[in-house]
């Protein structure tokens, strides 16, 4: 960084000041994570300079000789970890992703049908602030008020009753593994395209510990940054009957030309999931929020659905006398990251929820293992009983910060060294 540095020391100064954020605190935001360097410096490489409107063989500028072996490079690795028939790696982000879905198979005001916001589904999935919710005709099913989990048959009926064009599977907040046969079989029952969503879950589908809906799904969307730990970006996968109307809504129908230093480090993230460590650390992801959640819970916490068979938990705070805003407040000044969540059929308002999520895919990256999850929940239980105890707060990131430095994330280990010689 030592030419930002001399150009530019206020945003050098930043970014310094983040990577510390990033090295001294217990991240457990969902969906976030951290890259490899590989990944890092393949997003900071002179591919940025390029522009290649099109797609392989069929671009609108000279000079792809590279690039397209690039983009090429990418789409087969796809192709190959998640069996996919065709992959479009272009959308700049999930949520573009999402909305060139939509372009490919649908009118303005068509039916789409997907999990509510405040039920874990995600903003693109038909929420009324977004575009999916202002264009299209956006039905929403939600989760059984009892147990917290999806109810296929009230569903299916849902589906009945407004017979959408797509229907949305797929999730930013729910704890459980989906049944994609039985979304499947919804969908063919009223005649919908079946989308899913793995935006959260795709690095445990890449690792193989949650199914893949590969198979099911006329069309799989999903993020590259979040449990897949690549640059930010998503891509599209789909049946080959679909690829040509998936190719056409990317670009030119929401995009233009795609970021191909992100395509590459994407391929770079894609070779990294294929490989045998990548497993190791998908399944120790789902072991890790295990115990936290089970810690948690022995510790009187209400876990939504009690626990959680994937990457994340949403934790209901009510019985603990405090908001999830106010826990969230609590949390980051001592050192642990997490956002104030909306819980099911939330009695409380969007902008200060009851509950708080918290996901385990940055920790393990960076190594955080089942003895530390206790510490973790020991570190959560500590500040939740206390949430303005500023001395206990402090106290806490210090100890965190100390715990931390034994756990060097990629490119902060100077960091790291430097608190363990204080
Ligand atoms: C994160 C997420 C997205 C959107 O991704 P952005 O890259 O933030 O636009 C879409 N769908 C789901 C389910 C997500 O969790």
């Amino acid at each position: 960084m030592e030419n930002v540095k001399d150009l530019d020391p206020e945003i050098y100064a930043l970014v310094k000041q983040e990577e510390k954020r990033q090295s001294d605190k217990i991240r457990l935001i969902a969906s976030e994570n951290y890259v490899s360097l590989a990944v890092l410096q393949t997003t900071g490489s002179v591919l940025t300079n390029k522009y290649s409107e099109g797609y392989a063989g069929k671009r609108y500028y000279e000079g792809q000789q590279i690039i397209d072996q690039v983009e090429q490079l990418a789409i087969l690795r796809a192709k190959d970890l998640f069996g996919a028939e065709h992959v479009n790696v272009q959308p700049y982000s999930g949520s573009p992703a999402n909305i060139a879905t939509y372009l490919a198979f649908l009118n303005p005001g068509d039916t789409i049908l997907g999990m509510a916001l405040p039920h874990g589904g995600h903003l693109t999935h038909g929420a009324q602030v977004s575009i999916s919710g202002r264009y299209f005709d956006a039905q929403s099913y939600e989760l059984d008020a009892m147990t917290g989990l999806l109810n296929y048959d009230s569903i299916r009926k849902k589906a009945l009753a407004v017979r959408p064009k797509i229907l949305i599977a797929g999730h930013s907040a729910y704890p459980r593994i989906l049944d994609f046969a039985r979304f499947r079989a919804i969908a063919d029952e009223v005649g919908a395209l079946l989308m899913v969503d793995m935006a959260h879950f795709a690095g445990l589908v890449a690792g193989g510990v949650h199914p893949s809906p590969v198979p099911y799904a006329d069309v799989v969307t999903t993020t590259t940054h979040k449990s897949l730990r690549g640059p930010r970006g998503a891509m599209i996968l789909c049946k080959a009957k679909h690829a040509q109307a998936i190719d056409k809504a990317v670009f030119p129908g929401v995009q233009g030309g795609p970021h191909d230093n992100t395509t590459a480090a994407i391929a770079v993230a894609l070779k990294e999931a294929a490989s045998e460590s990548f497993k190791e650390y998908a399944a120790q992801i789902v072991k890790n929020a295990k115990i936290l959640a089970e810690s948690l819970m022995a510790k009187g916490f209400t876990l939504i659905t009690n626990g959680t068979d994937n990457h994340l938990m949403l934790v209901d705070l009510t019985n603990k006398n405090i908001s999830g805003k106010e826990a969230a407040k609590a949390l980051d000044k001592a050192g642990v990251v997490v956002n104030y969540n909306a819980i099911p059929f939330d009695k409380r308002k969007p902008f200060d929820p009851s509950g708080i999520r918290m996901g385990t895919p940055a920790l393990t990256s960076r190594g955080f293992k089942e003895k530390e999850m206790y510490l973790v929940s020991d570190f959560i239980e500590k500040v939740i009983a206390n949430p303005n105890n500023e001395m206990l707060l402090q106290q806490t990131a210090e100890e965190i910060r100390v715990l931390c430095s034994k756990f060097p994330a990629p490119g902060l280990e100077h960091l790291c060294k430097a608190v363990v010689q204080q």
